[in-house]
């Protein structure tokens, strides 16, 4: 078994050597061997816009049981935009799941039988338990329903990527930088 995680720390000699103290003694407790990292992080001399970006470039470059660390700017506070944002987001996401509750095939359907574009198969309304075929899988939904819960996500993505966009600017502005880490060991 192995464990990848992720944490971050700020930018200091101190917090940076307490980060991977802990992390090792996390990974002997954890392991049946005792054997703490298979190595020491390296702290690569890169840094991201945000926490996201970071991430992902960790991802990107994964490579086995290597503890690698790369810096990031976090915002120091949240600003009404972004606040509000996220609320609007929150509100979508509410919106969106209010819709696909009340939009369940099996509850909107009014005749009898529902004839599946996907395998030809007739399905008795009775037995429908969710949206799919049970046969082929196809969502039994009809488009103009299916159009417009991809118009709630088209929405959040837009609102996300503003967020990000917003997020990415403040921490430019007064970021204070900080280190994300990825640690892998066996356990
Ligand atoms: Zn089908």
């Amino acid at each position: 078994m192995h464990q990848i995680r992720y944490e971050d720390c700020k930018d200091t000699a101190q917090a940076r050597e307490w980060l991977e103290k802990m992390a090792n003694v996390e990974a002997q407790d954890e392991s049946d061997s005792g054997g703490g990292l298979p190595g020491p992080i390296v702290w690569r001399d890169k840094t991201f816009s945000t926490y996201d970006k970071a991430h992902e470039y960790l991802e990107k470059t994964y490579r086995p049981y290597e503890q690698v660390g790369v810096k990031y700017k976090a915002p120091v506070k949240e600003t009404k935009v972004m606040r509000d944002l996220n609320v609007r987001i929150n509100d979508e996401l509410g919106k969106k799941n209010e819709y696909i509750r009340s939009h369940m095939k099996k509850d909107t359907c009014t005749s009898k039988y529902v004839g599946c574009v996907g395998c030809g198969s007739k399905l008795s309304r009775e037995h429908l338990s969710g949206n799919h075929c049970p046969v082929c899988g196809t969502d039994l939904r009809s488009i103009s329903t299916l159009k417009r819960i991809e118009a709630f996500d088209k929405k959040v993505k837009m609102l996300r990527k503003r967020l990000e966009d917003e997020t990415a600017k403040q921490a430019e502005k007064n970021g204070n930088v900080r280190w994300l880490v990825k640690f892998e060991y066996h356990c």
